[in-house]
């Protein structure tokens, strides 16, 4: 299995609540970045550390995080 975690950075308002619950402690906050709306937006670090778990996504009050799992590449 190989995730894949997909942001739509736009939305993002920078809240940090998917990077405090990431197990794998794999998300922040990119403060390189601005998005539209003023924020510095959550990016993924290390994509193959992710386990797929869909804490992130869960926990997002604005579903900017899609989290996929690729099945075929078990
Ligand atoms: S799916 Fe789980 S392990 Fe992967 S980035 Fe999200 S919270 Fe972290
Ligand atoms: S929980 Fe959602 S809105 Fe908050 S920092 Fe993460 S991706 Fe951005």
């Amino acid at each position: 299995m190989k995730p894949e975690v997909i942001f739509n950075l736009n939305r993002c308002k920078g809240c940090g609540l998917c990077v405090s619950v990431c197990p794998r402690k794999i998300l922040k906050l990119d403060t390189s970045v601005t998005n539209i709306k003023g924020y510095h937006p959550s990016v993924i670090s290390d994509q193959s550390q992710c386990i797929a778990c869909g804490s992130c996504a869960r926990v997002c009050p604005d579903s900017v995080i899609t989290v996929l799992k690729h099945e075929e590449d078990t």
